[in-house]
């Protein structure tokens, strides 16, 4: 039973509770919703090498545009096998350091643009400016979405 003496201690104890259990919700929320999807200053540190290579190549990218317009097929093939020869590891290189669910896509892109890029070669090969137009612009987009998988401080 309670009485007018023992009631103040009563509403300590529970005051005590219901801080303890704010504390708790306020600290678990903050580990299980933010950790997974937040970088740590070493993660972008490692980005900031790497990323930049990328974006280098992206910067590049037009030349070939030029060179398809121009129906300059030996050029085409130089470009993708000298420049561009080095893409697909840099972007392996970035995909790696990426956070899972952003890695697993950024792995998809890489695959895509070896793959558009491959297209481009062989439509040089048989002087298919239509083919190689849209090989082209397809390995553009997928290269766009690739960097945007990329945090904003590492870019
Ligand atoms: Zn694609």
């Amino acid at each position: 039973m309670f009485n007018k003496m023992q009631w103040p201690r009563w509403r300590s104890v529970i005051s005590l509770f219901l801080a303890v259990m704010a504390t708790c919700l306020v600290g678990c929320g903050r580990a299980n919703v933010a950790q997974p999807t937040t970088y740590s200053a070493e993660q972008i540190a490692q980005l900031e090498i790497f990323a930049p290579r990328v974006t280098e190549l992206r910067d590049r990218f037009p030349e070939l545009e030029d060179y398809i317009q121009k129906k300059d097929w030996v050029d085409i093939s130089s470009f993708i096998h000298g420049p561009m020869g080095e893409l697909r590891v840099r972007l392996e290189r970035v995909a790696a350091r990426l956070l899972p669910q952003a890695a697993e896509q950024a792995k998809y892109y890489a695959e895509e643009i070896g793959t558009h890029l491959e297209k481009l070669d062989a439509a040089a090969t048989d002087y298919n400016q239509i083919v190689a137009g849209k090989e082209y612009r397809e390995a553009l987009d997928d290269l766009d979405a690739f960097i945007a998988l990329i945090p904003d401080e590492a870019v």
